[in-house]
């Protein structure tokens, strides 16, 4: 297959000063957990989008020295020489598949809380550090040696980035991370000195450090400027008009402008609150201020937008972070007619959430991210079968789906059994949420591969029993039965069920999902699980017209939304709807009209009224075939089974992207020699200093 002509814009070479991007596809600057700790992990991640088509792939932020230092987020890191060898994998490995490498420099000035390295943060002025956990910290006004110091740093970590034989370097002054947006900003940026002002001296220091790394590396690199273009604040926060003003200051200077939204939440909108190409009001009248290349961003998974961007005059160049995470063969898969076989990225931030609890990036649509080199995996290409085993999977949903699809593309021969007529499980009862309907993409990449797939008979309306399964004869059976939500209150907070009247009935999300309502105008949402449901279904009965009040131990709806960036979406929305959120209530007792609720500080009981309650607390494992199974392990060997695994939900409820991570494992796992160490994946171990010795002795 071939392309479409249509798309033929995007695979233009373009220009980027002294270098040129084979097309049009920028993988932007992104985190992703690894960076420092799992630099080898961190550069095959790299290295593979390029492999996928990616004319252009950035590293994250690279802290250019001590003084930017932006623990507990583990980004890259170019302080001295030591960091070459680093630096240097991470560009080979993206050279060795044709594509340019870029090096996102970085100063995070008031943004590094210094929590390692125990420098004074440098800032425009004397104020708290802006991190997301509020450190008490405060930065210092930098005076005119700081400023000296500051670009010297940047300097030598720009001739850094060209010894490591990068070919895009950045300044980064975006998102209230790059250092240099702080002395853009009115808000921060109060100095009286010629660094103060005027839009023309809050802009010298950025003007500065383009200017430095034009001359220090300019010859051989191109030097890309990142800048926020609204922080959607209003007046008081940098907008477009301002940002327009910027460009027609420095527009000539840089060789790319790199456009983002401020802060990072703006910038990474999900797909409950936004649809793909969001940015573009903020970005679309820019181009008509520079004539040096745009490269923006927007979430973009479809090739019809990404080709109006370009038509329109509004990108030159398609910028990804997340699409890129999601099918890093996007460009390859586009330029090859395989337009099906895109893993459309849904939208959800699991991504984001590595670099919020410092572990590696894993995402919903792609499970080998983050897994490249640590377990061998590739988001496209899997190992031959071992053996001709024949596998039956027993449940579709992204458990299963993923399971099926991986083991055929092995060799195997996959039997897939659904109980339902749909398949995809509970993505395929999520989507129909308020907000989540991108979602099912989880089930639309995966559905027509396994329909068409010859080597894959599926069975729907199937509900399989230990005496089908014992029947059916194949050799491997894999129980992704997925899981239902509990009923009894039991979660986090609450470890022995609650009291609750005769009769009573407590709604589950596995009941609203089946369409049961509550039978009253007033509506508790209890939240003990701290994700998406309890937001999710107290929005959709408020749209309902229900009365909702939402209960929560935690305190804010669901509370661990802050590592999707999304939880002050979900607040203002439940808030806009009217729905009342009711922290720090742990559930005591369910009462004919209402609960019971404890304080979660003073222990105080406190009455809440509510003609019915729906529980969103924890879910069990549906595991009852497995057990009937387990039941029956004698009579496997004449059956021809060599055995039965529980895999996903079934296993332990988790997230959508646990469970398609759970069905890959299987499928590489399957025949696969324990690794001599015992472990599950390889690692890479902190090299020891040779001149260690402890102080005093
Ligand atoms: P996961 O997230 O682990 O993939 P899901 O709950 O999404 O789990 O999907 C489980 C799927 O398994 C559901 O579609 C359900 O209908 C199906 N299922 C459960 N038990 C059986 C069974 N005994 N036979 C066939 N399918 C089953
Ligand atoms: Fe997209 Fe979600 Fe994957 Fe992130 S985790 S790339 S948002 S699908």
């Amino acid at each position: 297959m071939s392309r479409d002509p249509r798309y033929d814009c995007l695979f233009e070479p373009v220009r980027i000063g002294p270098v040129t991007a084979k097309n049009r596809f920028y993988q932007v600057p992104h985190c992703n957990g690894m960076g420092y700790r799992d630099a080898s992990g961190l550069a095959a991640m790299r290295a593979i989008k390029a492999q996928g088509g990616w004319a252009v792939v950035c590293t994250e932020q690279t802290e250019i020295h001590p003084t930017s230092d932006i623990s507990p987020f583990i980004e890259l890191r170019a302080w001295s020489d030591q960091d070459l060898p680093m630096l240097a994998r991470v560009a080979d490995g993206v050279h060795a598949h044709g594509a340019l490498a870029g090096l996102q420099l970085c100063h995070n000035g008031m943004n590094s809380p210094n929590l390692t390295s125990r420098e004074i943060p440098l800032g425009p002025v004397d104020l708290p550090v802006a991190t997301f956990s509020n450190d008490p910290v405060q930065a210092r006004a930098m005076d005119k040696r700081d400023i000296a110091d500051l670009r010297h740093w940047h300097r030598q970590a720009a001739l850094r980035a060209r010894k490591a034989d990068y070919d895009i370097v950045y300044v980064y002054a975006g998102k209230l991370f790059g250092g240099p947006m702080f002395f853009l900003s009115r808000r921060y940026n109060t100095r009286s000195d010629e660094y103060g002002g005027s839009l023309e001296n809050r802009a010298r220091l950025l003007r500065e450090l383009l200017e430095d790394t034009k001359e220090a590396v300019g010859d051989r690199c191109a030097v890309a400027c990142r800048i926020s273009v609204d922080e959607l604040i209003g007046p008081e926060g940098l907008h477009r008009a301002e940002a327009e003003d910027l460009i027609g200051l420095l527009g000539e200077i840089p060789d790319l402008w790199d456009l983002t939204l401020s802060g990072w939440e703006n910038d990474s909108q999900t797909s409950r609150f936004s649809p793909e190409a969001y940015q573009e009001p903020f970005v679309h009248t820019i181009k008509q201020f520079t004539s040096k290349p745009v490269v923006g961003v927007g979430r973009f998974t479809s090739p019809d937008t990404m080709v109006r961007m370009v038509r329109q005059g509004i990108l030159d160049l398609v910028g990804a972070a997340r699409p890129s995470i999601a099918d890093p063969f996007l460009p390859k898969k586009l330029e090859e007619g395989r337009l099906d076989e895109i893993r459309e990225c849904i939208g959800c931030n699991i991504c984001v959430s590595g670099d919020f609890t410092a572990s590696p990036s894993r995402c919903t649509q792609n499970p080998s991210m983050g897994e490249e080199w640590r377990r061998g995996w590739h988001p496209e290409y899997i190992r031959p079968k071992q053996s001709d085993d024949s596998v039956l999977v027993v449940g579709s949903g992204p458990a299963g789906l993923e399971a099926a699809m991986m083991l055929s593309r092995r060799g195997h021969a996959v039997s897939l059994a659904e109980a339902g007529e749909t398949l995809g499980g509970r993505v395929t009862r999520e989507r129909t949420l308020p907000g989540l309907a991108a979602w099912g993409r989880v089930v639309d990449y995966r559905q027509p591969q396994i329909l068409t797939d010859s080597r894959i008979d599926l069975f729907r309306s199937s509900p399989l029993t230990a005496d089908t399964l014992l029947e059916f004869g194949a050799a491997r059976v894999v129980l992704a039965t997925g899981s239902r939500w509990r009923a009894d209150g039991v979660g986090r907070r609450v470890l022995a069920p609650v009291p609750q009247p005769a009769g009573y009935r407590v709604l589950t999300p596995d009941d609203l999902m089946d369409g049961v309502l509550p039978a009253t105008s007033s509506v508790i949402v209890y939240d003990d699980d701290h994700y998406y449901m309890a937001g999710v279904l107290a929005e959709m009965l408020a749209l309902k017209g229900y009365q909702v009040s939402y209960v929560t131990p935690a305190a804010e709806a669901s509370s661990w939304m802050h590592a999707t960036m999304e939880q002050h979406r979900v607040q203002a929305r439940l808030l806009e709807l009217g729905v009342s959120i009711i922290p720090h209530r742990i559930l005591r007792t369910i009462t004919p009209d209402g609960i019971e609720a404890t304080c979660a500080f003073t222990g105080q009981v406190h009455q809440i009224a509510g003609g019915s309650l729906v529980s969103v607390t924890a879910r069990l494992p549906n595991t009852s075939l497995m057990q009937e199974m387990q039941a029956r392990q004698a009579e496997w060997a004449d059956a021809g089974i060599k055995g039965v695994s529980l895999i996903g939900d079934a296993l332990a409820p988790g997230t959508i992207a646990a469970a398609v991570f759970a069905g890959r494992r299987y499928a590489e796992e399957l025949d696969a020699p324990p690794r001599a160490d015992g472990l599950p994946f390889r690692r890479e171990v902190t090299g020891l200093a040779a001149d260690y010795q402890i102080p005093g002795l």
